[in-house]
């Protein structure tokens, strides 16, 4: 089989769970973020591995995806949107009983006419500009809300993998301004705001990405491993060239192996000449372009020939192949594609 596999472990997600949960006192709640199908893992099975940990509220980014995580954990768990109520979104949100954190005025109009006295959160923007309703808007109606009594007041940190920028403090005093004294639970943190602190963690964290293993959780259990079998090995005069765009010349004799797996399963072509696979722990620099469906990997100072060459395991992390393709763990994880075998390991597989 020419399929890479993609081992996941579901022990490993539920093990950074309980980590990031203790990392905060017993007053605040841990939820768990599970949108973009749980960072491209498997909103499903993530879901409910966390849930089984102990997990009881879960966040998505948009209300389809929320519907499914609904049927993977039955009727307990809180599941909230972060997109708010949309239009068009008002059947799924009612009947998979979703928590949307409503994001503006319309939102709130639309959500209070279409479903009175179903539950809801709000987001302020305290300077991302993104998402939340700004702080003159929320005063406008602040007073309507609270008499609704939301689920959640949350907002979003915009440099909170950066413990020493100043943003991380404006936007603390600015949550604090908007919602001191309002007797509504609060959330400001997400993985990188749960490191930042106690101040940070009011009633609820919401981690996204120390749960899937990756950066700024450097304490992180590694949850998953990928491994890619080897087509076709063959050797190269010096001189010869490799790929597309002969990008890549041999410069002594050297043994080709040729892996299958691409930029179409989430390996990007920013990776060319860049990336390492490591055999065992012997590292295999890729030579040439990445393409579509394959890879070509230097493997001239291994002392034999690799059946199969492994991106990410024990010898390399999600945030150190994003590095060499420069971008972040999060973008390599959710590009990860729909091609490989998952394998999944641990409670819930
Ligand atoms: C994605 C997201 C999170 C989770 O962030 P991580 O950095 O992955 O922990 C939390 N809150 C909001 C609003 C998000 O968009």
């Amino acid at each position: 089989m020419a399929t890479a596999t993609l081992s996941i472990d579901l022990d490993a997600i539920a093990a950074n769970w309980r980590a990031l949960d203790a990392a905060s006192p017993p007053s605040t709640q841990t939820a768990a973020v599970v949108k973009a199908d749980a960072y491209g893992l498997g909103a499903d099975k993530v879901a409910r591995a966390l849930a089984t940990a102990g997990a009881r509220r879960f966040f998505v980014a948009v209300a389809e995806e929320g519907a499914k995580v609904r049927q993977a954990l039955g009727p307990g768990p809180e599941i909230a949107v972060f997109s708010g109520h949309m239009d068009g979104d008002t059947a799924l949100i009612r009947d998979y009983r979703m928590t949307p954190m409503l994001n503006s005025t319309e939102q709130l109009a639309r959500h209070l006419e279409a479903l009175p006295g179903h539950p809801f959160g709000v987001q302020l923007d305290t300077g991302m500009n993104r998402l939340g309703m700004e702080p003159g808007e929320w005063a406008a109606v602040h007073d309507l809300v609270l008499d609704l009594k939301p689920r959640l007041l949350m907002s979003h940190l915009a440099c909170s993998d950066e413990p020493s920028h100043p943003m991380n403090l404006q936007q603390l005093r600015s949550f604090r301004e908007m919602t001191d004294g309002t007797g509504v639970p609060r959330s400001l943190a997400a993985t990188g705001g749960i490191l930042l602190g106690p101040q940070f963690h009011f009633d609820l964290t919401r981690p996204g990405i120390g749960l899937y293993g990756g950066e700024p959780f450097v304490e992180a259990t590694p949850v998953i491993a990928l491994r890619v079998p080897v087509v076709q090995i063959r050797d190269l005069d010096p001189g010869e060239t490799v790929g597309y765009g002969n990008s890549w010349s041999a410069d002594r004799p050297t043994r080709l192996a040729t892996v299958s797996a691409g930029y179409a399963d989430g390996l990007l072509r920013s990776l060319s000449n860049r990336a390492t696979f490591h055999s065992g722990i012997k590292p295999c620099p890729v030579v040439g372009r990445v393409s579509m469906d394959l890879i070509t990997v230097d493997v001239s100072d291994l002392d034999h020939d690799p059946q199969e060459l492994d991106l990410l395991g024990p010898m390399q992390t999600v945030d150190q192949v994003a590095d060499r393709a420069g971008t972040i763990g999060y973008e390599i994880l959710t590009s990860l594609g729909t091609r490989y075998a998952r394998r999944y390991t641990g409670v819930g597989a």
